[in-house]
């Protein structure tokens, strides 16, 4: 597990006023007000072979629900989105839309400025989400039960879409609380008045899910035990390894997981109790890297640093997210990597060396030079952690076909643990639909 920020001399709470902080992490894109939202779906020219629906991992039918919008219907339109989307709410909050389906909408090439799918998708989700509705109906009972391991967008996204086709589903998850990145992996701002709970609540209306937390695979849960206990296993359960640095010094206080401060900043009561650096530097190029960087700033950091050791264009972060992060003032060096992180104890300085890539190959020029920091962040990637022994693996995931089987019979496997991919929280909603299908097929005699 990632650890915890250890806390030094430079990095310390209350930098900023309640207000301001309450400002600072106000929600990213406001919801749409109704007259807004027909004014938005009114610029769809509902085109045929929508591009905009090819570029969704979720097949989402786009048009259609734009016009079920612009008609006057959102929660018709919400439900054509859960039908494929069922964590649509979320994706629409986090969805990096800008690189998938309006980043290819006909008036984004035509006019540069696209129709704004992921706003629009989150007004009919919101509304009928907000009047308490849960659109879908579980069948009648087929006696066999799953265990889903992760309550991520993966195992949510298969356990929902098992429980709807009548199987009785155990949801595992190692933490305290159920969500995985929706919960604990991503920017506030992108998920505010607690959404990622609420968006649980609801999505276990279907019925038929028990929802087991604290319970780790390879701790109290074995592969065995769930086999033989269930009909079929689901395992979506994420990264949870953090990778190091490879640079000297970087046991030094002050030095910690991306991914940690992501997390406890999405569970702290009081964000005006929430340590930070004065002097902050993140080394990465993914949305960790931009999430935990912005954050930084929002709590009251001065100077805010992303370091990637390849050019800006190669960055995870989409250019939407490079330009947030320069918006609020966050700093991006890009073609530099670290060397060492200087300090008595705790990290005062960190090293770094300009890069240069010829035929894909990153190596460093010699030449480097250093930026001041009492907190740095790695946001680096992260890798699969107690694998379960038996399941084949390809590269550093889990091998799974098209539809997450694995090399065990019995086990599926999907989201970012999971083989293919892009590791977006639309794609692992995606793969866990398509796994619970082709559970159901199999359980049902159809395979
Ligand atoms: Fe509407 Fe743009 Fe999709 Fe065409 S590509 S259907 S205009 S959202």
């Amino acid at each position: 597990m990632p650890e915890a920020t250890p806390l030094t001399p430079g990095i310390t709470s209350g930098r900023l006023s309640a207000d301001t902080l309450s400002e600072n992490f106000d929600d990213l894109h406001p919801a749409y007000a109704p007259h807004e939202a027909a004014v938005a779906s009114d610029r769809c020219y509902f085109c045929h072979d929508a591009p905009c629906m090819t570029a969704c991992p979720t097949d989402i039918d786009i048009p259609l629900f734009i016009r079920q919008i612009q008609t006057g219907t959102p929660e018709a339109a919400a439900k054509t989105i859960l039908g494929q989307n069922i964590l649509g709410g979320m994706c629409a909050r986090v969805c990096p839309t800008e690189t998938l389906c309006e980043e290819v909408c006909v008036r984004e090439v035509a006019e540069g400025k696209p129709v704004e799918i992921g706003r629009l998708q989150r007004f009919a989700t919101d509304t009928l989400m907000g009047a308490g509705k849960h659109p879908f109906t579980r069948a009648a009972s087929t006696g066999k039960s799953v265990a889903v391991v992760g309550a991520g967008p993966a195992g949510l996204s298969c356990a929902h879409r098992l429980a709807m086709h009548g199987h009785d589903v155990t949801l595992f998850d190692a933490r305290a609380k159920a969500g995985g990145l929706n919960e604990f992996g991503i920017a506030a701002y992108k998920s505010t008045d607690n959404f990622a709970a609420q968006e649980i609540d609801w999505l276990l209306k279907i019925g038929g899910i028990t929802v087991e937390t604290g319970q780790k695979l390879g701790g109290s849960l074995s592969l065995d035990k769930l086999k033989s206990d269930h009909d079929a296993v689901f395992l979506g359960i994420g990264l949870s390894g953090v990778n190091s640095l490879r640079a000297d010094g970087e046991e030094r206080d002050g030095v910690s997981d991306a991914v940690s401060f992501i997390a406890d900043l999405r569970q702290a009561s009081d964000l005006n109790a929430l340590p930070v650096g004065r002097n902050v530097v993140v080394i990465g190029g993914g949305m960790t890297a931009v999430d935990a960087a912005v954050q930084s700033k929002l709590l009251g950091a001065q100077n805010v640093t992303i370091v990637y050791r390849r050019g800006l264009d190669q960055m995870g972060a989409s250019k939407f997210e490079q330009d947030l992060a320069s918006s609020k003032g966050v700093h991006i060096v890009p073609n530099a990597q670290p060397v060492a992180v200087h300090g008595n104890g705790a990290v005062k300085e960190v090293e770094f060396e300009y890069t240069t890539t010829s035929d894909g190959k990153l190596a460093g020029t010699g030449e480097t030079f250093r930026i001041s920091a009492d907190q740095l962040f790695k946001a680096i990637g992260q890798s699969l952690e107690g694998a379960p022994e038996g399941l084949t693996l390809e590269g550093r995931k889990i091998a799974v076909s098209d539809t997450g089987a694995t090399s065990l019979g019995g086990v599926w496997a999907g989201g970012d643990c999971a083989s293919g991919g892009d590791d977006l929280t639309v794609t692992a909603v995606a793969e866990g639909r398509d796994a619970a299908e082709d559970i159901h097929a199999t359980l049902m005699g159809g395979k």
